[in-house]
């Protein structure tokens, strides 16, 4: 039988609520593993074992695991008895011989009771291997290394030590509502925090049909991508359209900028606390543009009834863009859109607004109204990782 091992990262240091974590992280490995039908799940210390079917491809199951946070690292193992002869006999069955000329053996022994002792191991499987493919013992840098894990009821043994994602299960640090554009900042803003264990919901605020529907295709195939991490996820598309044309026709140019944002602020906090989201998140950079100097965020966050999370306050954009091409959203930011701020931004906005001044500006406007009307006209979409062929779910992704 294989099986995934997948070993925990952070979550081992957390103590009494550890078990949370886990069952959370095992809660999220089923989801995003749903169409693979996975058997059981087992926590053995300060790791997972999950039993893999046999028709189960190993590619897509390591595609899966490294999209899971919560992991330090993973293997694909196989399970043999805890016999050191047996051991050795397992390594050389699952190895051919064009497969590498030198390697290494990393033997761990968590049961200190066993009759040998993880150097007994080592030694062994490496003269059985050594004897049956000619291959060269390397300790420093070997092509292969197989890593035996021997327990008092089997021994794991596999070829590979796979780097995971690392951070903590998405769903252990609330839920919280990121402001999606369709530029390179905000999903690697997202990225971070669901790899903080938050779960995500989406909004992204358009100009259609003022402009083309392009950013909301883009916010869509970011979503797409993004909801790899979590299974499952709502994009809230706003028109914004026209509150923009009231700002255009009563406000100075300068502010504009300013007041966009707050209203995005607002819209996105009213949205978000009908479905129980208690933070907004946003790509901002500190000094990134204008709108991102100290002043301007201070005066621009004053409008949100929710905290503002900015998980890329102190990074530059060199970090950003690395880190989005990562995770996969750099291509699809870079896609040419109007985004509803390109169009009515005016050439010279405001760097350094002053909150008095914004006010009286607001104080022409009917806030309540505005923002009443347009949560009113919002369009909601829902993602799904995998895509499942269950019924309710097939109406939402015809509509993607
Ligand atoms: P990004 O690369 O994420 O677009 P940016 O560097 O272009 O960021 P701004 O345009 O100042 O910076 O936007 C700052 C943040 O405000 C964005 O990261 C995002 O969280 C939010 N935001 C901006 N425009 C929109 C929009 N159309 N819809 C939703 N959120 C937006
Ligand atoms: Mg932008």
């Amino acid at each position: 039988m294989r099986y995934l091992i997948g070993r925990l990262h952070e979550i081992a240091l957390k103590g009494r609520n550890q078990w949370r974590f886990v069952a959370q992280l095992e809660r999220n490995l089923r989801s995003l593993t749903a169409d693979l039908e996975l058997g059981k799940i087992r926590a053995r210390g300060p790791r997972l074992e999950i039993e893999l079917p046999d028709e189960v491809s190993e590619e897509l199951v390591r595609e899966r695991a490294r999209l899971t946070f919560g992991f330090a690292n993973f293997s694909i193992a196989r399970l043999v008895e805890p016999k050191v002869s047996g051991i050795a006999s397992a390594v050389v069955e699952n190895l051919d011989r064009a497969r590498a000329t030198s390697f290494a053996v990393r033997a761990t022994r968590a049961d200190k009771k066993l009759p040998f002792r993880s150097i007994d191991v080592e030694r062994e499987v490496g003269a059985a291997v050594a004897r049956s493919f000619g291959w060269k013992v390397d300790l420093e840098n070997p092509e292969l290394t197989i890593f035996v894990e021997v327990f008092a009821d089997g021994a794991y043994i596999s070829f590979e030590k796979i780097r995971g994602a690392g951070g903590l299960p998405v769903g252990v640090s609330g839920h919280g509502m990121v402001l999606l554009s369709g530029g390179i900042d905000s999903p690697v803003a997202a990225y971070r925090m669901m790899r903080r264990g938050m779960r995500l919901t989406y909004v992204h605020f358009h100009s259609y049909p003022l402009v083309s529907g392009a950013s909301k295709e883009k916010a869509c195939e970011l979503v797409e991508t993004l909801v790899r991490y979590q299974a499952s996820a709502e994009l809230i598309l706003v028109p914004f359209g026209e509150l923009q044309r009231q700002i255009v026709a009563h406000i100075e140019r300068p502010l504009r900028v300013v007041l966009y944002r707050r209203f995005m602020l607002r819209i996105a906090a009213n949205l978000a606390e009908v479905r129980g989201a208690k933070v907004l998140v946003t790509g901002e950079s500190l000094g990134q543009v204008a709108s991102q100097t100290l002043d301007n965020m201070i005066v621009i966050e004053k409008a949100s009834p929710l905290p503002v999370l900015r998980p890329l306050i102190g990074m530059d954009k060199d970090e950003i863009v690395k880190q989005a091409r990562a995770i996969g959203t750099f291509d699809i930011s870079i896609l040419p859109d109007e985004d509803c701020c390109t169009l009515f931004v005016p050439r010279n906005p405001d760097t350094h607004a002053k909150a008095w001044e914004v006010e009286a500006a607001e104080a022409k406007l009917d806030l309540e109204r505005l923002v009443g009307e347009t949560v009113a006209r919002v369009e909601s979409r829902q993602f799904r990782f995998p895509k499942r062929l269950t019924r309710g779910s097939d109406k939402d992704e015809d509509r993607l």
